[in-house]
């Protein structure tokens, strides 16, 4: 059987495993299996991981750390003479992966699950991808770290024979995955239990070990400040230096209650250098970082408020990512989840460890769990607003954190009579503005002449590999239109498949041309809510139309139950009407 490898392509470090007669094993990639997610250009030669790791400190042009933080993004990276793409430098690291896990194992590695942090976004997912595409390897599933790390948890436990690992009776029915990794913190809520469910997932992509390392250099770089008068804060020799000299200082910390920064022949403009000695006390680094750890403490309370779960409901909290063997770390998560447990399993190994079981569940070796994920974001539809202060909305369709896969579809109307079209925009993203969010795809939906109105069908899907598939649908008229935003097929970004079906009514092209506004599809409920309001006497009922309507906005801003807002918009559609009927009377009284 032709074997699916596990890589946690991280931040700082990467890691390789595969299943060895039912149990993920590492591969000792670079001795220890932890592969510094760095390359290096040496002359001619590409470095990659604890080489380029070396180099990088004293090459720190030639080299390239942390491309992960710009997977999803366009930014141009230079090596030497050629430039290239984040995807690149991640494939060039996935490759060497797979080529010394070949050359150690040696079996060829073509099949591979990558793990990627929960908060990554479409594109980010899209971009890592590409990365295993340009790498020459299938990828067969990308999966959130903290999914994978409560799978091998639990897998280590169900092999050390304890029973309740499945129902997860021993540590509650509930676990919390914190990871604090080199680049990103993320923080998922899993329900366990013969299907691992991820019910919350939050984090963020732009906090980690690097920070607190450039905390410890800022500390530095003052102290060179202040005794040779030299500001290094731009010189990128001694910047490199001085992280590498800081993140060892961050190790020891964590094993030892004080250390003595030295060191010397620290690069300095026009061929200078300097040195510095200063003692650093564990306590001194948490009073330095403290912001930083209580970053992290708000998106665990947020997760665990998106879950509607208390403290006490959490039994198991697992630690992920190298940062988290900060003493501070687990201290200060067992002030909020008391005597949870937290299971002391190689932080680093875990997630690898993980995708490699998931990669075994998908080639038929162990089907014992079935992964069931959530939306990584909302997934909405850019409406026209009526709000006043702006002109546009996002109107959600499947609300963040909703188990995959989904569809669900929402009902749309046109703005004006013989609309031709509505331009179909999906965004991702928790904004109520199409500004604050990201456009992933869009599409034109060609319609039949018929008046305002006239109700649009817009239906969204979301499969476990977060490919987004879209249906527009003009009700009553077989107009359709499709778009698949596949994460596999990175090219198909953007493309439409236009599927229409024709039903002779709609050939004259004489209708008015559409401004841009009238080509958006518009939430008619809103509008006439609105509009309703603007006429009315200030008074209770208005008063009671206008809680109504911010009820009504607030749910499908956050995306609450389907039903939920259905309820709400019914409710209002009805005091409209009466509205509207108590009106008319007035009229016929006048
Ligand atoms: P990861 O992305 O999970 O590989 O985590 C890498 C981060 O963990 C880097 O910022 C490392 O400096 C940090 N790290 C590794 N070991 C330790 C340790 N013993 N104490 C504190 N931080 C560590």
């Amino acid at each position: 059987m032709e074997k699916i490898y596990g890589i946690d392509l991280g931040t700082t470090n990467s890691c390789i495993s595969v299943l060895e007669g039912g149990k993920p094993v590492t591969i000792p990639v670079d001795g220890s299996g932890i592969v510094p997610s760095v390359v290096s250009l040496d002359g001619k030669n590409m470095l990659v991981g604890r080489k380029a790791w070396n180099r990088a400190a004293a090459f720190p042009r030639q080299s390239i750390r942390s491309v992960k933080r710009l997977m999803g993004t366009t930014e141009e990276l230079t090596l030497g003479d050629k430039s290239y793409e984040p995807e690149d430098i991640s494939a060039m690291i996935l490759r060497y992966l797979c080529d010394e896990a070949h050359r150690i194992g040696g079996h060829e590695v073509e099949r591979v699950v990558i793990t990627v942090p929960a908060y990554f976004s479409d594109a980010q997912r899209r971009s890592t991808m590409e990365a295993g595409k340009r790498a020459g390897l299938t990828v067969e599933r990308i999966i959130n770290e903290p999914t994978a790390a409560a799978l091998f948890y639990d897998h280590v436990r169900a092999s050390s024979g304890d029973a309740s690992a499945k129902d997860g009776s021993a540590g509650g029915r509930y676990s919390l995955v914190y990871d604090l990794g080199g680049g990103t913190f993320d923080v998922s809520i899993l329900q366990m239990g013969d299907i691992i469910e991820v019910l919350a997932s939050t984090g963020d992509t732009h906090l980690g070990g690097d920070d607190f390392d450039n905390r410890i250099v800022t500390r530095i770089l003052e102290q060179i400040r202040e005794k040779d008068g030299l500001n290094l804060e731009d010189h990128l020799p001694a910047l490199a230096r001085l992280r590498a000299v800081a993140e060892n200082a961050k190790i020891a910390l964590s094993r030892k209650a004080s250390v003595w920064i030295e060191e010397t022949h620290i690069p300095a403009p026009r061929g200078k250098n300097c040195t510095v000695s200063m003692e650093l006390s564990r306590e001194a680094f948490e009073d330095l970082t403290e912001d930083l750890v209580e970053r992290t403490i708000t998106s665990v309370e947020q997760a665990m408020q998106e879950a509607r779960l208390a403290p006490g409901q959490i039994g198991r909290v697992l630690l992920v990512g190298g940062m988290t063997r900060m003493p501070i770390i687990p201290a200060r998560l067992e002030k909020i989840f008391g005597a949870a447990q937290m299971p002391a399993v190689d932080p680093d190994l875990s997630v690898a460890n993980g995708a490699a079981i998931q990669g075994g569940i998908i080639s038929g070796e162990n089907c014992e769990q079935i992964l069931v994920d959530v939306t990584p974001h909302t997934l909405s539809l850019k409406t026209l607003s009526y709000a006043g202060e702006r002109l546009f909305d996002c109107v959600p369709i499947i609300p963040r954190n909703t188990q995959i896969p989904v569809t669900r579809a929402r009902t749309f109307h046109t703005v004006v009579r013989h609309q031709e079209l509505v331009q179909l925009q999906v965004y991702q993203g928790e904004s109520p503005e199409p500004e604050g969010n990201t456009l992933i795809g869009m599409t034109d939906l060609k319609l039949a002449k018929a008046e305002a109105n006239c109700p649009i069908i817009v239906e969204y899907s979301y499969d476990l590999n977060g490919i987004v598939h879209l249906v527009g649908e003009q009700k009553g008229y077989s107009r359709k239109t499709e778009l698949r935003i596949d994460s596999r097929n990175p090219e198909l970004f953007g493309s439409q498949d236009l599927t229409e079906i024709e039903d002779g009514e709609d050939e004259d092209e004489s209708a008015e041309g559409n401004s841009e506004d009238a080509g958006s599809a518009v939430n008619f409920v809103t509008q006439r809510a609105r509009t309703l309001i603007a006429g009315m006497e200030a008074g209770e009922a208005r008063d009671l139309l206008s809680s109504l309507l911010v009820r009504y906005e607030e749910a499908l801003r956050d995306g609450g139950d389907e039903g939920d807002v259905d309820e709400i918009e019914d409710e209002l559609l009805s005091l409209m009407e009466d509205g509207v009927e108590e009106d008319e009377e007035d009229d016929e009284e006048e």
